[in-house]
């Protein structure tokens, strides 16, 4: 096989993959990096003895065993299982919706009761087939959960109405009538001991990959298209083509982190705040993802607090509603005019991915360019 030149714009999990997969080919591959550190949005940094997510919880998990054995080669995960609380003006809920919940809630002990009170609750909808996220929420788990765990919440994220939010978003949810508090269904689940950050570097580890971090693709966009065979673009798939067709629509997130010299702040690796007027919606707690590792004088907590994006701000989710679909439809078509581009991950292809389906969307995409 010909080697060929590769220029990766982004060092988060797809470029990264990406890079690891054309370098055991026996490519030439450069990677630039806007920040001034590999690993994207999986980026964690060590401070005190913990592995701090710098860009919000990261929990892995799969239900795909080729994913789950290719992810624990660069790093052997621990078994946290994720347990969220919802805070609700200070009352206390688990997360998922299940029997928990819903016991609490409504003082029910058998799944049959709790079955009767979601199915009494979603009647408003009067058997309407649910077009949107309020619709969906009410038909799962009825009208008071999403009062009090899902409306505050979801509006504050998305900074909009969940009448008007799509219902996929909900759905990422479970329902269920056991007690069971784990977010996931997934058949794998995990936090890599001593953090993400080593798995990237280790993808990257291979002399046929240069990696030069703080550099903007735009500052040299045309330089880099006449020089390299193929650019795998990672970043905005809106500003690559310089918002010609309009603005794909982003929300942001500020992170607010805060160390503490005490052992336990809050008891849980997440919890979220449900209500409308909290400006954050979640606080973690770094040292609960990795268990009696750090020092008992010491905690950090982050708070995440929702954004509206505007350019130069970080482009966290996409927001898949039909018309930002549509629009990137069209961007996508547009894509065709650049054939030596290949767009990749959760901006390039403006999808809401988890780490696994990034994973395996850059997978299947070094395949088929190289091969299995
Ligand atoms: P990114 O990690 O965003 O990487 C893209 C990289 O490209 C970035 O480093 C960026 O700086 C760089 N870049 C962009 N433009 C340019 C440019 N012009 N020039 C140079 N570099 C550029 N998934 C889970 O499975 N479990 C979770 O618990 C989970 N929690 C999450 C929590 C939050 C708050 C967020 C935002 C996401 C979460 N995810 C989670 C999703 C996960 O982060 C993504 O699926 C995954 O990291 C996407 O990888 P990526 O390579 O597509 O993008
Ligand atoms: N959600 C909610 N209440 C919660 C947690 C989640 O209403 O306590 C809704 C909210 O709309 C959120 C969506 O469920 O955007 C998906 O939640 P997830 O935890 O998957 O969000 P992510 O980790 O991707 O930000």
């Amino acid at each position: 096989m010909v080697s060929k030149s590769y220029l990766i714009v982004g060092s988060g999990l797809f470029g990264s993959i990406f890079a690891s997969e054309a370098a055991k080919k026996g490519n030439q591959v450069k990677v630039i990096e806007k920040r001034d550190h590999v690993a994207g949005n999986v980026y964690t940094k060590e401070i005190d003895g913990i592995q701090v997510h710098q860009y919000g919880a990261h929990i892995f998990h799969t239900s795909n065993k080729e994913i789950w054995e290719y992810i624990n080669q660069f790093a052997e995960f621990n078994r946290y299982t994720n347990s969220p609380v919802a805070n609700y003006n200070g009352e206390i809920y688990n997360l998922p919706f299940n029997m928990n919940t819903f016991s609490k809630l409504w003082g029910v002990t058998t799944p049959a009761e709790a079955q009767e009170k979601i199915d009494e609750q979603k009647a408003v909808l009067n058997g309407k087939k649910p077009e949107n996220l309020e619709e969906q929420a009410i038909s799962l788990i009825g009208t008071d959960i999403y009062q009090k765990l899902i409306k505050g919440y979801t509006e504050k994220q998305w900074g909009q109405k969940a009448t008007e939010l799509p219902a996929f978003i909900i759905r990422r949810l479970p329902v269920r009538l056991t007690y069971d508090n784990n977010y996931f269904n997934d058949t794998y689940q995990g936090i890599p001991i001593g953090g993400y950050t080593q798995i990237i570097e280790k993808m990257l580890d291979n002399p046929l990959i240069e990696v030069e971090t703080g550099i903007d693709f735009f500052d040299k966009k045309d330089e880099y298209l006449a020089k390299y065979d193929k650019i795998i673009f990672t970043g905005m798939i809106d500003q690559f083509f310089n918002y010609e067709l309009g603005e794909l629509q982003y929300r942001s997130l500020n992170f607010e982190t805060e160390e503490m010299n005490i052992d336990n702040y809050q008891g849980n690796a997440v919890v979220n705040y449900t209500d409308a007027e909290t400006p954050y919606t979640r606080v973690i707690e770094h040292k609960h993802f990795e268990f009696g590792k750090s020092d008992k004088n010491k905690t950090i907590v982050t708070r995440e607090y929702p954004a509206d994006w505007k350019r130069g701000d970080e482009p966290y989710y996409p927001v898949n509603n039909s018309k930002n679909n549509e629009l990137y439809k069209k961007y996508k078509k547009l894509s065709q005019t650049v054939p030596n581009v290949l767009f990749g991950g959760r901006l390039g292809q403006y999808r809401y991915y988890d780490m696994h389906q990034v994973i395996q969307s850059a997978l299947n995409s070094a395949h088929a360019e190289f091969g299995e």
